[in-house]
């Protein structure tokens, strides 16, 4: 029998993260980059934002100001990057609460600059340029080099920190050499305008880091936003198949879910197929009768329920419901019980959901350890 705990279960390896923390940024900092550690997948978890600090980011990033919010009342106090460029209802908490922020719009620096004003204090801001991922960011150098002349000159409180892009996002562009050339042409063209330099040129995130790596990455480029390759390490070495991560610790992240049906079925729904509890129309393979298992977990704590990798071999995730994951597991070397508690590596998504899922506990492990 299982030992008598709570789950879903998420166990947390803290000297696993601030490992990752340390390796992302020393071999950034080689290259003269500096890494923000983004903590959005991890729901600012204060255990977890202490080993990125404590790895060696010494500055944090989130898209949501309840993060930092939680964070500040915490005693955290490393500066903040806010990720998502800010709702104008908002301004009050990013000036309050975050020392630097993304933008794309200027009726919001002029915004920020009042409220700056208002507040009496100063905010740095880096002005996002869209590349063509098609998300945030100023379209073209002119409209660029145009809103960053104006924050220099007529917006006293606000302060040019630099410019930014972001990749691989909605686009799926793919940050390359010549994308990140095209920034750091960008960065220039605003520094021949505002006639000085500007301190931060910000790469992008994950996806750009290897450019870090194979010393691809343009010289001007000096920084770079980091979640998921320090948290999980998942997405570069296996959807981008890169084999030179080994010194990144893919198991900070372990889900574990119990078991509450086991039963041989069909794989074929019988009856007729009309839509599922989410208004989909999947497809059913069907492969005759077969073992499966029910977990208790679901879509309110991961989102898609594909996301989760299982680590028994033999164990496939077949699909669930809100509350319920069905795995296959015909061909798993040892028979599945119910009351069995079954681990799973997680994609980035999963981590969103679980760090912010009422119904999963969370456990953290302070010394690296081995499940
Ligand atoms: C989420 C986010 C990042 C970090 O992305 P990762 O894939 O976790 O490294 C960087 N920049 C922006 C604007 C983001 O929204």
């Amino acid at each position: 029998m299982q030992r008598q705990r709570n789950y879903p279960r998420l166990v947390c390896d803290l000297a696993g993260l601030r490992a990752n923390v340390a390796q992302v940024t020393e071999r950034c900092r080689a290259a003269g980059i500096q890494v923000t550690g983004v903590i959005k997948g991890i729901n600012a978890l204060l255990p977890l934002v202490t080993a990125f600090l404590e790895g060696g980011c010494s500055q944090l990033a989130t898209s949501r100001l309840s993060q930092v919010e939680d964070c500040r009342s915490a005693g955290v106090d490393a500066p903040f990057l806010l990720l998502r460029v800010p709702q104008l209802c908002e301004l009050a908490d990013v000036v309050r609460l975050c020392q630097m922020s993304l933008e794309s719009d200027v009726t919001t620096l002029d915004a920020l600059e009042a409220e700056c004003a208002r507040q009496g204090r100063e905010h740095s801001v880096l002005l996002m340029a869209d590349l063509g991922d098609l998300r945030e960011g100023f379209w073209g150098a002119e409209e660029l080099v145009q809103a960053a002349v104006h924050v220099e000159k007529a917006l006293p409180h606000l302060h040019l920190a630099g410019v930014g892009t972001n990749l691989g996002c909605y686009g799926s562009i793919r940050p390359t050499r010549a994308k990140l050339e095209e920034l750091a042409e960008l960065a220039e063209q605003v520094e021949r305008a505002i006639g000085r330099r500007l301190e931060l040129v910000s790469g992008g995130a994950t996806t750009s880091y290897p450019l870090v790596v194979d010393g691809q990455m343009p010289e001007r480029i000096n920084h770079l936003r980091i979640g998921e390759n320090i948290l999980l390490g998942y997405d570069l070495r296996h959807e981008w198949g890169r084999t030179d991560l080994d010194y990144l610790n893919g198991q900070v992240f372990t889900l574990q879910a119990q078991v509450v049906e086991v039963r041989s079925k069909p794989s074929y729904p019988q009856g007729e197929i009309f839509i599922d509890a989410f208004g989909n129309r999947p497809e059913y393979e069907d492969r005759g009768i077969r073992r499966r298992a029910l977990l208790a977990l679901g879509k309110l704590d991961v989102g898609e329920l594909s996301h989760l990798h299982p680590r028994l071999p033999g164990v496939t995730v077949l699909g669930g419901s809100s509350d319920h994951t069905i795995l296959d597991v015909e061909d798993c070397p040892r028979p599945i019980q119910v009351g069995d508690v079954l681990e799973f590596d997680l994609s980035y998504s999963a981590l969103l959901y679980l760090t912010a899922a009422r119904d999963v506990s969370i456990d953290y492990h302070a010394d690296s350890f081995s499940i």
